[in-house]
């Protein structure tokens, strides 16, 4: 911490830095020289290496050059395509290629742009479980009246990403009706539509109104999936809004043989999934689709003199600005749409297809020495898995997956995270990085091996 400080001046130049001499002369020369001074000397050292193909922790967040050239000609053209007239191809484009991938998804027709519905992309996943959350508040409140709001609860497993947690502050929902229903190891880490069934009675036994539940395909910590169909039918029958948040693994079901992790998703009101994850898609880029766009208008247009025009007056257009929470907008649909041009659909379904089955492969090296155990089933492209507690001491366990972290990501030369699953320390292994090969993670093994070899050693 504070690395920075010591390199760069306190204060902003008052005169232009040797950038401007860039511009003036010398080109090659002085970016190169810019870079080596600048970037390589002072920045490159505090950077984590996201493009790594060492790089296992989290989920991954793909850069790709389809998506650095959409990137660029989106910071080239510099459009703030807020509504339809401020950038006609912006929207029209956005429209267009999210269609393309809500059909690579086999989303439901209701999600298309075509009909009462649509995409849009968000920043990020957390913007847009806030946006759907506002609709379906402001949905129920005109329903049964705005003073209502401290009656309205939200479910969710206690899986579920704490992106939920901040939207339901945001929206004004009472603390303590946020419901984070304890998943267990007994269904994978899953929302269990039994307790949730329990719970949403009780609550209505005591006069709240249950407004929104939200499922996730593929967890934060574990790539939990939550059974859609039976959830989501929980919550028609209950006039609840329904969202699916699967930001990483919603790549993955662009293959048939994953698709099933989504089925139920019919009974959904709106869906994300974050392309600037696990689909090469340079960050950021969260796609969203809603079946009834007018919710979100709702909650979330304005319409000041200012910005009034022939084409949004007649209705004839989507004006991005009222699906999502600031008024300004990227271009961020052309680096989707280069992604989805410069690769084509085998391509996307080869380059996911090789992520799980290196997974696997680490599963497999796992399984191969006793002193390890796989925690969670393996799914996607993420292995939870932990060295075993000697003597069956679980804190020393914990402790010591703890050390095994710090001992590896130490080395500079792997990158792995953790999370915390029934009390138990678990080490994350997300396969995802564009670059990664059979060999990196090999050679990952090596070194989770060999710094366990040498905990155990002193642990004795
Ligand atoms: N939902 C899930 C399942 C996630 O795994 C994450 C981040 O990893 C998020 C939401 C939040 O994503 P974002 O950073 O796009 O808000």
């Amino acid at each position: 911490p504070g690395y920075l400080r010591n390199l760069l001046p306190d204060s902003a130049p008052n005169q232009p830095d040797s950038f401007q001499h860039v511009l003036d002369g010398e080109v090659a020369q002085l970016i190169l020289e810019f870079i080596r001074l600048h970037i390589q000397a002072k920045i490159l050292p505090g950077v984590t290496h996201w493009q790594s193909p060492n790089y296992f922790a989290y989920y991954p967040s793909n850069s790709s050059v389809a998506g650095f050239v959409g990137e660029m000609l989106s910071a080239g053209l510099n459009i703030v395509g807020f509504s339809w007239i401020a950038s006609p191809a912006a929207t029209e484009l956005e429209m267009i290629v999210l269609d393309w991938l809500a059909k690579m998804l086999k989303l439901p027709e209701d999600f298309l742009s075509a009909g009462q519905g649509g995409g849009v992309i968000q920043g990020t996943a957390s913007e847009a479980v806030l946006v759907v959350l506002l609709a379906a508040r402001d949905k129920v409140l005109r329903r049964v009246g705005k003073d209502a709001l401290e009656k309205l609860v939200v479910y969710a497993s206690n899986q579920t990403h704490s992106s939920l947690q901040k939207a339901c502050q945001i929206a004004g929902i009472h603390p303590e009706n946020c419901r984070l229903l304890k998943a267990t190891s007994s269904t994978n880490y899953a929302l269990s539509p039994e307790f949730l069934s329990e719970t949403i009675s009780q609550d209505l036994t005591i006069g709240l109104i249950p407004f929104f539940l939200c499922a996730t395909v593929g967890t934060t910590s574990s790539t939990a999936v939550d059974p859609l169909l039976s959830l989501g039918k929980i919550a028609k029958s209950n006039g609840m809004w329904f969202h699916v948040d699967a930001a990483y693994a919603g790549s993955a079901c662009v293959c048939p043989e994953f698709r099933h992790y989504m089925d139920g998703v019919e009974e959904a009101d709106s869906f994300n999934m974050n392309a600037h994850k696990w689909f090469l898609t340079n960050f950021d880029c969260s796609a969203l689709w809603v079946k009834d766009r007018s919710a979100l208008v709702q909650a979330l247009s304005t319409n000041p003199e200012y910005l009034k025009n022939k084409a949004s007056q007649a209705n004839m257009v989507v004006d991005y600005k009222d699906w999502q929470v600031p008024l300004g907008r990227r271009f961020r649909s052309l680096k989707l749409w280069m992604v989805l041009r410069l690769y084509g659909l085998e391509n996307l379904q080869c380059y996911i297809r090789n992520h799980i089955k290196l997974a696997k492969h680490f599963e497999n090296l796992i399984a191969q020495d006793p002193r390890f155990e796989v925690v969670t089933p393996r799914i996607f492209s993420l292995v939870c898995f932990r060295l075993l507690p000697v003597r069956n001491n679980e804190s020393h366990g914990n402790k010591l997956n703890h050390q095994l972290l710090d001992a590896v990501n130490s080395t500079g030369s792997a990158f792995i995270s953790h999370t915390v699953l029934s009390g138990k320390y678990i080490l994350r292994f997300a396969v995802g990085a564009p670059l990664t090969e059979e060999k990196h993670v090999n050679a990952a093994w090596k070194v989770l091996q060999d710094k366990a070899t040498s905990l155990l050693a002193e642990s004795l």
